[in-house]
């Protein structure tokens, strides 16, 4: 089967050959995902770049590839301005909460962990590195840069001179006299060009870090890009096949990288680059300023399930710009719950070759998912194709979206979210809306509306829950 994908280093879409052949074993496909920063909860925009991710790892699998996976954990070196100042997100988060850094790391982490299994992400398949295990690689890496006459010192740390890189910003043919006109206010002045970015960052004098190493250049910790380099390396080679991340990476994150393990080691880092569009809600950028961040937690409280989400995010290609409005998800929502309630209690048929041909084209044509999905909805209106056959070709096909269709069904996943009408969920919505406007009185007659219909209302900490009386 061809897969096509969209590949951002060559501005063209390319049939995907994959570097590691062999001829007694299936192809493999080493794909690289950069991952959260774990200093605070990850919101659904995060979500967006793992669930397309994931939907690559499944295309490969169902076409016969072995796929390796990898998704790094930041838990050091993110600083608060992706420019190389600021402070360290880590360290921030633990200075305002009184945790310790691991503490932070560890809990963000297996939040982020939770989020991947409730949007039906295998987290088994994929290995996930540490940033703060993995130091070790990344000094060896710098030290690499340094031989090549790559590195600079400075006051706070071992900078990377893109100027002597001369493929610097490649990757979406970023300019660089751009980037130098751009950078009106350059807060690093020992910097020697504005695109200049640090490896190794020196723990300040007289200040100890929670987290920090010693080295050969003295104690610090590693910028946020060289983990990337390093641990793909590392765990998947170089090069290797696919590397991916959300779109804001192109500019800076992944021309860095590029730099770094292209300086380093002489070849490419990845063959194919890939990335997804951003979320925005409602119009907006999600940020901590405008306080407009969604998580999957809220949506389960509106009644939504992940699932709903993801199919949401289905519905769109993955490299579009998409505006995520709850009006939106409930529309997805009603559809997914629709393609449920068409196959409540069927028998699985026979798979329909050409309708699922047809699916696997289309996700194979650069995760084309809006257009499968509108062809599983003329398969299902098709007079020609028994309930049975169709049911069978949508689990075929679900290999590959991962809507956990057949478990959604049987009622083992989100058991509660089948069981609730809309008409309470609906409810439950203004419930908490009256809340929030701390309109009592309203909020009161809503619960007990709730509860002649059978159901009951418990106002938690974060939210609330409805379940049946
Ligand atoms: P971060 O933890 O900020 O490094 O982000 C983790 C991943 O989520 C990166 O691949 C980002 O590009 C991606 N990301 C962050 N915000 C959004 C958003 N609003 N929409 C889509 N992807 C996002
Ligand atoms: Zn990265």
């Amino acid at each position: 089967m061809k897969i096509y994908l969209q590949n951002n280093l060559t501005g063209k879409k390319e049939v995907f050959k994959p570097v590691h052949r062999h001829f007694f074993r299936k192809n493999e496909v080493r794909m690289y995902n950069c991952g959260p920063t774990v200093y605070s909860q990850s919101h659904i925009g995060h979500a967006r770049p793992y669930v397309f991710a994931d939907l690559l790892h499944r295309l490969f699998r169902y076409a016969g590839y072995l796929v390796t996976q990898v998704v790094n954990i930041t838990d050091v070196g993110h600083l608060v301005s992706d420019a190389d100042s600021g402070e360290d997100k880590v360290e921030k988060a633990a200075k305002e909460t009184g945790q310790k850094a691991k503490e932070i790391t560890e809990k963000y982490t297996s939040l982020f962990f939770d989020d991947l299994k409730e949007l039906n992400i295998d987290i088994s398949k994929i290995i996930f590195p540490r940033a703060t295990e993995n130091i070790a690689e990344q000094i060896q890496m710098v030290q690499e840069l340094e031989k090549k006459g790559f590195t600079y010192k400075t006051s706070d740390g071992i900078y990377y001179d893109t100027t002597k890189f001369s493929d610097y910003g490649k990757l979406g043919k970023v300019n660089i006299v751009g980037l130098k006109e751009g950078a009106r206010v350059e807060i690093n002045d020992e910097k020697k060009n504005p695109s200049d970015f640090a490896l190794w960052k020196f723990s300040k004098p007289g200040e100890k870090r929670e987290q920090e190493w010693d080295s050969p250049w003295g104690i610090g910790f590693p910028g946020w890009h060289i983990e990337c380099s390093a641990m793909s390396k590392k765990y998947l080679g170089q090069p290797f096949d696919i590397h991916t991340g959300g779109i804001d990476h192109v500019q800076i994150h992944h021309n860095n990288e590029i730099a770094q393990s292209e300086g380093a080691y002489g070849k490419a880092q990845a063959n194919y680059w890939l990335h997804c569009g951003f979320i925005l809600i409602n119009g907006q950028k999600i940020s901590k300023s405008l306080n407009n961040a969604i998580y999957l937690s809220d949506l389960k409280k509106i009644g939504m399930s992940a699932l709903s989400y993801r199919y949401w995010l289905l519905t769109s290609h993955y490299s579009t710009l998409v505006n995520f409005t709850e009006e939106a998800l409930r529309s997805a929502d009603t559809a997914f719950r629709r393609l449920i309630s068409k196959f409540t209690g069927a028998q699985k048929g026979k798979i329909n070759r050409d309708y699922l041909a047809k699916i696997v084209e289309k996700i194979g044509d650069d995760l084309n998912t809006p257009e499968a999905i509108a062809i599983i909805w003329s398969m299902i209106k098709d007079e020609n194709i028994t309930r049975e056959d169709a049911y069978a070709t949508l689990l075929e096909a679900d290999k590959i979206l991962g809507l956990d269709i057949e478990n959604t069904i049987k009622g083992i996943r989100e058991a509660s979210f089948r069981q609730i009408p809309r008409e309470i969920l609906d409810l439950g919505v203004k419930y908490n809306e009256a809340k929030r406007r701390k309109d009592y009185n309203s909020s009161d007659k809503i619960r007990q509306n709730i509860i002649d219909k059978g159901y009951r209302i418990s106002d938690y900490k974060d939210g609330y829950r409805i379940e049946k009386i």
